[in-house]
């Protein structure tokens, strides 16, 4: 073979706007990853500097989605997943997860950020008997991503689907009904679907966290933290599967966690069953 045939296709250029702080690379950089920049590290420090406990806090969101996701492939025999604000790969990814309970398992992962997009090789290893898809959309815009033939070829939509929206809403302001979103996402998943969520609080330590928040929002990145009784109407109509709506460290742990408080965590978070 000549020297071509290993020379990848040039990809499009993407603007990663590296002089602007990123939501996802910002998480990569709590999360102890590389795919950072100067912009991401100095707005994430500041973070920290409000609230020391911020990495632990994303740790323990992580490990949440890997238990979450564990729980409804091995308890709940889900076999389909839709993973909205998938964030840069990191290891294990949920397919990772959900394939290693059942093979024929199948993952839908979605971001807007155009370094997700960038890494979305790292989430497009799946088993031969399972599939994974990458959806470059936006939250915002709900039909693209329910009508996009990218899900379409990959889930079937008349069987249950675990619909995943980890860490994602707390960038979204009331003014973008966060709430009108999940319904109409739900609405297009058959009963005996999931919804597992989880979100920042400021209700343990409210001016740390508010701190975090202003340190976004001087960024131009809307971080909306919310309290208990608000991220529980996320859930509304649908039956909480137990323990409910807890500190995600909280939710069905695993033994392998670390030692933390609620304030540490300063999140909610639950899975819940659509009737
Ligand atoms: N769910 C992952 C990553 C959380 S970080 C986890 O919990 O480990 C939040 C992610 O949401 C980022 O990757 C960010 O790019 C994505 N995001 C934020 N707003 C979004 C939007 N409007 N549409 C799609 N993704 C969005």
């Amino acid at each position: 073979r000549g020297w071509w045939t290993s020379v990848a296709p040039r990809p499009t250029p993407v603007d990663l706007a590296i002089d602007q702080p990123h939501p996802a690379r910002m998480y990569d950089y709590l999360l102890g990853g590389k795919d950072n920049f100067p912009a991401d590290r100095e707005t994430a420090e500041r973070a920290l500097g409000a609230f020391p406990r911020a990495r632990a806090a994303a740790r323990q969101n992580r490990a949440f989605l890997l238990r979450a996701t564990r729980h409804l492939a091995e308890h709940q025999g889900v076999r389909q997943f839709l993973d909205i604000g998938t964030g840069i790969p990191t290891s294990p990814n949920m397919h990772e997860v959900a394939q290693g309970v059942a093979t024929d398992a199948r993952v839908v992962y979605a971001d807007n950020d155009p370094i997700v997009l960038a890494h979305a090789r790292a989430l497009l290893t799946s088993t031969p008997q399972g599939r994974t898809a990458y959806l470059d959309a936006d939250l915002h815009d709900v039909e693209s991503i329910v009508t996009a033939p990218v899900l379409r070829d990959t889930l079937d939509l008349t069987r249950p689907v675990a619909l995943s929206l980890i860490a994602i809403f707390h960038f979204f302001p009331d003014e973008d009904d966060p709430y009108s979103i999940v319904r109409r996402l739900l609405d297009a998943l058959p009963s005996g679907s999931y919804l597992s969520l989880t979100h920042l609080t400021a209700d343990f330590v409210p001016a740390e966290i508010n701190g975090v928040a202003q340190t976004y929002q001087a960024q131009g990145i809307p971080l909306t933290p919310r309290t208990r009784d608000e991220i529980a109407r996320f859930f509304d109509g649908l039956e909480l599967v137990d323990p409910g709506l807890v500190v995600p460290f909280r939710w069905r742990p695993d033994g392998t966690g670390e030692d933390i408080t609620d304030a540490d965590a300063s999140g909610w978070g639950a899975v819940a069953r659509k009737p």
